[in-house]
C-alpha cells in the first residue's frame, strides 16, 4: 500500500470539516463499510462524516488530507460501538479488490493513526495523559514534554538468488505448502543491509553478497514498512532455523511452489525476479 494518486496528505483539521468528508471509521481493527458482504450485492462504500451521528457513531476525527479534493478523516469508535443496520465492520484484508485501491490504502493509513491514537493516551515516561501536539501528527506530554509520533516499523524482505534458482522458505505460521521470500524486522543500530545479512544468516544459515533494492510497501498489520531487496547467494549450506522456518529450499525459476497472494510485495518481488531469471535463461540458450 502506498500514497494514492490525487491524494494530498495533511494533518490539520479544516476549520469546518465538510459533512461529505469520507470517514474511515474503525472499531478495533475493522473498518465500517456499507452492506452485508454477501456475494452479488453492490460494492461497499465508506460512510461520510456527516452520516455518523445518524448511525449512532462518533469520535474525534483525525484529518488525513484530501483525495481529489474530498476531505478524509480517520475515526476510532469504542470496541462496544453499535453496528448500524445496513453496515458492517470489515477486516482490511477482506477488502482487497473489494474497495477501490485508493480507499483501501487510506483505510490502512487510518487504521495506523487510530491505533496510534488509542495506544498513546498516556506518556510512556511519566504516565501523564498526553495531548495532541499543535502543527504536527504527534502526542506530547504536558508534564515532561515527551513526544510520540505514529509508529512505523521498518522490516526487510529479501529474495536470495543463486544462478537461476531462488531461495524460498515456509514459516510455521504460513498456510500449508506456501513459500515466500525471507523477512524480518530491523533492530536498533542496524541498517537495512545489516538486517538482511543477519536475518538470512539466522533464518537459513546462508551468506549473501550483492544486494539490489526492489521496492517498498506500507503494511498496516500493524505498522510495518516492508523494504524489499534481491540478494546474490555468496556461500553456506541451507540450515533453516527451526523456531521460525519450517522449510527452506532452492527452487528453479520455472518450478516455484505456491506463493503469497498478489497484493503482497513478496509476490511482486518473486514474480519480478522469476521473470528476470527466465529472461536471462532464454538469452543464454
Ligand atoms: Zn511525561
Amino acid at each position: 500500500m502506498h500514497t494514492p494518486e490525487g491524494f494530498a496528505p495533511a494533518h490539520v483539521l479544516p476549520a469546518a470539516l465538510s459533512a461529505g468528508a469520507v470517514a474511515f471509521t474503525f472499531r478495533a481493527d475493522k473498518v465500517l463499510v456499507s452492506g452485508s458482504g454477501a456475494p452479488g450485492e453492490a460494492p461497499p462504500r465508506l460512510p461520510a462524516w456527516g452520516e455518523l451521528p445518524a448511525l449512532g457513531l462518533g469520535g474525534t476525527p483525525h484529518y488525513l488530507g484530501a483525495l481529489d479534493g474530498v476531505d478524509c478523516v480517520a475515526v476510532g469508535v469504542p470496541e462496544d460501538a453499535p453496528e448500524p443496520k445496513g453496515w458492517r465492520y470489515a477486516g482490511l484484508r477482506s477488502l482487497f479488490f473489494v474497495l477501490p485501491d485508493a480507499m483501501l490504502a487510506l483505510a490502512a493509513r487510518s487504521y495506523q493513526i487510530v491505533e496510534w491514537d488509542k495506544t498513546h493516551r498516556y506518556c510512556g515516561r511519566c504516565a501523564t495523559a498526553t495531548r495532541d501536539k499543535e502543527g504536527e501528527r504527534a502526542k506530547e506530554c504536558p508534564a515532561c514534554g515527551l513526544i510520540a509520533y505514529p509508529r512505523v516499523s521498518p522490516a526487510m524482505m529479501v529474495l536470495v538468488t543463486r544462478g537461476s534458482d531462488v531461495l524460498l522458505a515456509r514459516a510455521h505460521r504460513f498456510p500449508p505448502a506456501m513459500f515466500s521470500a525471507l523477512a524480518g524486522f530491523v533492530e536498533p543500530g542496524e541498517t537495512i543491509e545489516d538486517c538482511i545479512r543477519r536475518e538470512v544468516r539466522e533464518e537459513v544459515g546462508v551468506e549473501v553478497g550483492r544486494l539490489e533494492y526492489f521496492a517498498s510497501q506500507s503494511w498496516a498489520f500493524p505498522h510495518s514498512l516492508m523494504i524489499a531487496f534481491t540478494a546474490e547467494y555468496a556461500g553456506g549450506d541451507l540450515t533453516p532455523d527451526d523456531t521460525e522456518i519450517a522449510e527452506a529450499r532452492w527452487f528453479a525459476f520455472d518450478a516455484v511452489p505456491k506463493l503469497p497472494p498478489s497484493v503482497s510485495i513478496a509476490r511482486r518481488l518473486i514474480d519480478a525476479t522469476v521473470a528476470r531469471l527466465a529472461k536471462s535463461a532464454a538469452g543464454s540458450c
